[in-house]
């Protein structure tokens, strides 16, 4: 019998499973049960190790939502098994799968760390090693006999980030990831220092875990571009069963004030489709009405994106979607930070 934290490697594909076989220069699936063999640094940690594989290791980019079940699934069934669970997905779309799972789980208990990398476990310079140690030791650093980290987190090239906080920025360098409108939750260097005040804190920890896995996936994203025709926003918004729109407007959440492009918006509404209104800017928050240009936008009802990135929109309106909601609980629900997605 060992007191040690327990934690459950999930490993779905990306580049960070991969090595490279330096004779045929070939990159190839690594065994990830061999794990604690290929990294022997991991017998360093304080910890139990586990690991689950997808049997067919998936590129980031073929991941639909049925996957993100899937990975939430696995974390249902050990949820009372494990202390923390790190999920190694490919970089691409990291923001948006583990931002999805943090809707998935109410009143997570439990660290839940993403992470990948840049180059394959197997080379020479990858940045694998660090990004996979460092989840693992946060998933299983304990405060008062509790998780630290009570979230799904995202850790990249020494940073810990609130997993929907995130953005993939760049496809080259090792920091590939930033989260403009939140600061990092914890950075990695000399010491591991955690901006405990940043934490999420579950809302009463006595609650039970929640597990809920139906995402809507009839959604668009719409992002305005100076020129934009009548005819492609009717086009797009009219979409056969779109239930939800994103609209990606400029600076702090301003749009055309032209006729027909507001009474597009206003009928789109009207017939029960939602839109939500997130700014184009890396940074910063949609402010509706502070200047004439959104004004129309919050007459005819639209919602609110506040500061929320354009992929935790998306998947929060696929997950919101699924809780059949009247329109106004779903623009009450929509405007609400449910896990620190947006800020207050
Ligand atoms: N294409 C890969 C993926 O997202 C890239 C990576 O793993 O970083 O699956």
């Amino acid at each position: 019998m060992t007191n040690k934290p327990k934690i459950l490697l999930v490993y779905t594909g990306g580049t960070i499973g991969m090595v490279k076989d330096y004779k045929t220069n070939a990159l190839r699936a690594f065994d990830f049960s061999q794990i604690q063999n290929k990294i022997p640094e991991l017998q360093q940690l304080n910890c139990e190790i586990s690991t689950i594989s997808f049997e067919e290791p998936i590129d980031s980019s073929n991941m639909n939502t049925s996957y993100y079940v899937k990975i939430a699934q696995i974390i249902a069934d050990n949820y009372n098994d494990f202390d923390g669970f790190v999920v190694l997905t490919g970089s691409d779309t990291m923001s948006y799968v583990s931002s999805a799972i943090s809707f998935m789980f109410e009143n997570l208990q439990k660290p839940v760390i993403f992470t990948g990398s840049q180059l394959p476990i197997g080379d020479l310079r990858t940045d694998a090693k660090e990004n996979l140690i460092t989840s693992i030791q946060i998933a299983s650093i304990r405060n008062d006999e509790e998780p630290m980290v009570k979230e799904v987190c995202l850790y990249f090239e020494y940073k810990l980030y609130r997993a929907n906080r995130t953005t993939k920025i760049n496809a080259e360098q090792f920091e590939a990831f930033t989260s403009m409108n939140y600061p990092p939750l914890a950075e990695s260097g000399v010491h591991l220092t955690f901006n405990k005040h940043l934490l999420y804190e579950p809302v009463d920890s006595r609650q039970k875990i929640i597990f809920r896995k139906k995402l809507i996936e009839d959604v668009v994203v719409l992002k305005l571009f100076p020129g934009i025709t009548k005819n492609v926003v009717q086009t797009i918004l009219n979409i056969p069963n779109l239930k939800g729109v994103i609209l990606e407007t400029y600076g702090a959440g301003n749009a055309p004030t032209e006729t027909w492009f507001i009474n597009l918006l206003e009928q789109t509404i009207k017939k029960g489709i939602h839109i939500v209104n997130v700014t184009q800017c890396a940074g910063g928050s949609v402010l509706l009405g502070l200047y004439e240009t959104s004004s129309d936008l919050q007459r005819i009802g639209i919602i609110n994106g506040k500061d929320i990135t354009t992929e935790t929109a998306i998947v929060k309106m696929m997950y919101l979607l699924g809780e059949n909601l009247t329109d106004e609980a779903f623009k009450h629900y929509f405007e609400t930070p449910l896990r620190g997605e947006m800020s207050t």
